[in-house]
C-alpha cells in the first residue's frame, strides 16, 4: 500500500527534479521487462539498476528469439504491445456508483469487485481489457442553486469521493494508488493498475482556489473546469445547448487555470463550453487534457470538441480521450454506434492533430447508453484491433493508449516545477467577487493598525 506523498507536503510543492527523472528510469525497465513476465525482477531493477545498465537491459529485453507476429494478426499486436505500454482510461465513474448504490460502504460481502459486478467495471474484466491504469473520477453531481455563493455541499461530498476512492484502490491489491506520472508506469512495471484521481467540475471546488490546492494536496490529479452546469469559473457545454450563450471563461476561471499550471493539475476540457475551450488554450502554459469527449466534426453535440480546438492540440500539446458514449458518438443513430464509431471519431482526431494527441476516456460507469461491441472494461482491444485494421501501427496505438497521457501528465508536473522552483511563483489568492465573507459579530484584536 502506498502512502501519498502529497499528504506530506505542506503546501502543494512541485515536484523535485530527480522525482522527474525516475519515470524515464521506469519506462525503460517496463521496455526490458514486459508486464507480467518478471514483474518482481522490475522491482529489484528499479532499485539496484542504474540507468546507464538499462540500456543493456533494454536489447537484451528485445534480443531472445520471440515467436514473429504476422502484421495481420492484430489481437496477438494489441496484446504484445500492452505488456510493455500501460493502457491509461481516462475517465471511470464507478466511485459515483459507490455512493449512490451502496453509500460508499464498500466492505464485506457489499463489493465483489473481484467477480463479476452488473456495471461495467471490475477487476476479472479490467484484466481482460489488459487495463494498466485509470483515472478514477471522484464526481459529485452539480448544484442545482440560484445563486452561485449559496452554500451547498459540494465540498464535503467531493471530500466523501476522494475518500471512498482512496478505500477502494487500498481493499484492492491489484490495484495501485499514483500522484505522479512515474509511479504510473512503475505500477503498471510491477504488475498493477495505476489509480489515479480526477475531480468532475469546478463546482466541486466550492468557488475558492484554495480548494483546489486542497484536491491537489489529497492527489486529485485533473478537474474538469465544468460539469453540465456553470460555475464561477467558466461555462459549461450544456448552457450552450439550452440558451446559445456562450460566456466562455471568467476572470475568475483564468486565476483559476493559472493557478493549476503552477500546481501540475491537469485541465480536464471535457464538458465545457467551445469558447471555454479555446479560452483556456490561449493561456494554459501545461498541456491539457479531454479525459472523455468526443469530436464535434463528426457528432454536432457542444459536448463534442470542435476541429479548430483539436488542432490547437498540436500545439498546446494536449490530448483528447475518446469515449465510448454513444449518445454523443452518434446523434441521429445513438443505437447503431459501436466499436466503428469510436474509431472513426479517433481517427477525426488523428487527421487534425496526429496521433501524438489522442487517448481513450471510456465514461464507463458513468452511463448505461455504452458502443456496441465494446460493453464494459474488457472491450479495449477490440478497439485496438479496429484501428490496426485500418492501418494505425504499433507506435500509433502505443501513443493512444497511454504513452501520450503519460508525456502529457509529466509536461504538467515540469511546468509546475519551473513555476514553483525557477519562477517563484506564490499560491494565487484570487477571490470570486460575489463572494460573501461569513460575519463575526465578536471583537478581535487588529492585525495591522490603521489598515
Ligand atoms: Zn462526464
Amino acid at each position: 500500500m502506498e502512502v501519498s506523498q502529497t499528504i506530506r507536503r505542506p503546501h502543494a510543492v512541485a515536484h523535485d527534479a530527480q522525482q522527474l527523472q525516475e519515470y524515464e528510469q521506469a519506462r525503460q525497465i517496463v521496455l526490458a521487462n514486459p508486464r507480467n513476465a518478471s514483474s518482481s525482477l522490475f522491482k529489484k531493477s528499479f532499485i539496484f539498476i542504474p540507468l546507464l545498465g538499462m540500456t543493456l537491459l533494454f536489447w537484451v529485453g528485445l534480443s531472445p528469439s520471440q515467436p514473429s507476429i504476422s502484421s495481420t494478426d492484430y489481437r496477438a499486436r494489441t496484446d504484445k504491445l500492452l505488456k510493455t505500454t500501460p493502457l491509461i482510461d481516462g475517465h471511470n465513474d464507478l466511485p459515483f456508483l459507490l455512493r449512490m448504490q451502496l453509500d460508499n460502504q464498500i466492505y464485506g460481502d457489499r463489493l465483489p469487485f473481484r467477480e463479476k459486478l452488473g456495471s461495467h467495471t471490475d477487476l476479472r474484466r479490467m484484466k481482460e481489457g489488459k487495463l494498466g491504469g485509470q483515472f478514477w473520477s471522484v464526481y459529485i453531481e452539480c448544484p442545482d442553486i440560484v445563486h452561485l455563493d449559496d452554500p451547498t455541499h459540494n465540498v464535503r461530498d467531493t471530500l466523501e469521493q476522494i475518500d471512498v476512492a482512496k478505500r477502494f484502490i487500498n481493499e484492492y491489491s491489484e490495484l495501485h494508488y499514483c500522484d505522479t506520472a512515474s509511479c504510473a508506469m512503475k505500477a503498471f512495471g510491477s504488475g498493477s493498475i495505476a489509480s489515479m484521481l480526477g475531480v468532475e467540475g469546478l463546482h466541486q471546488a466550492g468557488s475558492s482556489i484554495a480548494v483546489i490546492r486542497q484536491f491537489y494536496d489529497l492527489g486529485v490529479r485533473y478537474i474538469t473546469l465544468t460539469h453540465n452546469c456553470d460555475n464561477p469559473f467558466a461555462t459549461a457545454a450544456s448552457t450552450v445547448t439550452m440558451t446559445g450563450k456562450d460566456g466562455g471563461l471568467t476572470d475568475f476561471g483564468r486565476a483559476g487555470v493559472e493557478e493549476m499550471n503552477r500546481l501540475g493539475m491537469m485541465i480536464d476540457l471535457s464538458h465545457v463550453s467551445h469558447r471555454t475551450m479555446r479560452n483556456v488554450l490561449e493561456i494554459s502554459q501545461s498541456p491539457v487534457i479531454f479525459s472523455h469527449t468526443g469530436c464535434y466534426g463528426l457528432a454536432k453535440s457542444f459536448r463534442n470538441a470542435p476541429d479548430d480546438v483539436i488542432v490547437q492540440l498540436k500545439t498546446n500539446g494536449g490530448i483528447i480521450m475518446i469515449y465510448f458514449a454513444s449518445k454523443f458518438l452518434d446523434l441521429e443513430h445513438p443505437q447503431n454506434a459501436n466499436v466503428e464509431t469510436v474509431a472513426d471519431h479517433i481517427f477525426h482526431a488523428v487527421g487534425l492533430a496526429g496521433w501524438d494527441h489522442v487517448g481513450i476516456g471510456g465514461d464507463f460507469d458513468g452511463t448505461i447508453n455504452i458502443a456496441n461491441g465494446i460493453n464494459d472494461v474488457s472491450g479495449y482491444p477490440l478497439l485496438m484491433v479496429a484501428l490496426m485494421r485500418r492501418g494505425a501501427t504499433d507506435e500509433d496505438v502505443r501513443k493512444l493508449a497511454g504513452e501520450n497521457m503519460l508525456r502529457v501528465w509529466r509536461q504538467n508536473e515540469i511546468v509546475a516545477l519551473r513555476l514553483q522552483k525557477t519562477e517563484g511563483i506564490k499560491p494565487a489568492e484570487d477571490r470570486w467577487e460575489g463572494r460573501v465573507q461569513v460575519p463575526y459579530q465578536g471583537q478581535l484584536p487588529t492585525l495591522i493598525p490603521g489598515y
